[in-house]
C-alpha cells in the first residue's frame, strides 16, 4: 500500500503545489547534515501553511524544529512584523534550522530557542499569546505541551498535534511504548477540555499511516 500512497501523495503535490526550489535545498541540506527524514510532507507543509492564512496568524509556536522545514513553510506566511518562535532539544538540529532559516530570508521572523523544550516553554512571556501553536517533538510529553499551549493561548488559537496514530497502537490503552501513551493522553485531555473544540484525522501518504488533530480554542 506504501506504493500507492506514495504515489497518489506525488500526483497531489505535482498537481497543486507550486515547484519550490528553497524548500527542495531545505530537505537537501538536512539529508546532507544527518537528520532523520521526518520533517512534514509537502501537502502537510502547505496545509500548515494554510493554517496560519486562515488564522490571520502574527504569531506561531512550533514545539520541535528539526531543520526548520514546517517553520519555513508557516514562517513564509507570516505578515510583517509577525514572529514565529520554535523550540529544539538537538543543538545540530537547531543549527541546521538557523542556516536553512536564513536561507529562506527569515531569520528575523523566527527564533530558535535551543534546549528541552518544557525548560524552553516556562521562559516564554505568558502575556504573549499565540495565534497558531504546532506540536511536533517528543510524543511523552504530550501531555504537558498542550497544558503549555493552553496557557500561550487566547480564544481562537488553533492548536495542531502531529503524529497521533502511531500505527495503529493509539487504540490500544494497554500499550506499553510511552509515545503511545503520551499521544493517549494528550487526546483525552484535548476531549474532556470544554475550553476546545477537537477533531483528529488519521491521514496515509508519503510518510506513511499518520495522522494528526486539531484543537480551537474556544472563545
Ligand atoms: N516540525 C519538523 C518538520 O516538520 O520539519 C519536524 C520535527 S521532528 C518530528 C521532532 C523534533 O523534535 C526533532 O528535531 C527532535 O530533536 C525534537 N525534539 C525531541 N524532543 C524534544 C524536546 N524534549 N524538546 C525540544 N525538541 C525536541
Amino acid at each position: 500500500m506504501q506504493k500507492s500512497w506514495s504515489a497518489v501523495d506525488n500526483y497531489l503535490i505535482n498537481q497543486l503545489l507550486p515547484n519550490d526550489p528553497l524548500l527542495e535545498k531545505v530537505l537537501e541540506n538536512n539529508q546532507q547534515a544527518g537528520l532523520p527524514a521526518i520533517d512534514v510532507a509537502a501537502n502537510q507543509g502547505q496545509l500548515l501553511a494554510l493554517f496560519v492564512r486562515m488564522t490571520r496568524a502574527k504569531r506561531v509556536l512550533e514545539i520541535g524544529t528539526l531543520g526548520g522545514y514546517s517553520t519555513i513553510w508557516m514562517g513564509r506566511e507570516l505578515p510583517e512584523g509577525g514572529k514565529l518562535t520554535t523550540l529544539e532539544f538537538d543543538a545540530h538540529h537547531a543549527e541546521v534550522a538557523r542556516q536553512n532559516l536564513q536561507l529562506a530570508g527569515l531569520e528575523n521572523k523566527v527564533e530558535v530557542i535551543e534546549g528541552p523544550a518544557l525548560d524552553s516553554l516556562a521562559t516564554l512571556d505568558p502575556s504573549e499569546t499565540f495565534d497558531l501553536i504546532f506540536i511536533d517533538a517528543d510524543k511523552p510529553n504530550n501531555p504537558y505541551y498542550l497544558q503549555w499551549a493552553l496557557l500561550y493561548s487566547h480564544p481562537g488559537t488553533l492548536i495542531v498535534g502531529d503524529n497521533v496514530v502511531r500505527e495503529g497502537e493509539v487504540t490500544r490503552p494497554e500499550s506499553q511504548d510511552k509515545s503511545v501513551q503520551g499521544v493517549r493522553r494528550f487526546i483525552e485531555m484535548m476531549g474532556n477540555d470544554p475550553r476546545l473544540t477537537c477533531t483528529a484525522l488519521q491521514t496515509v501518504g508519503l510518510k506513511g499511516w499518520d495522522g494528526f488533530t486539531l484543537a480551537w480554542v474556544n472563545g
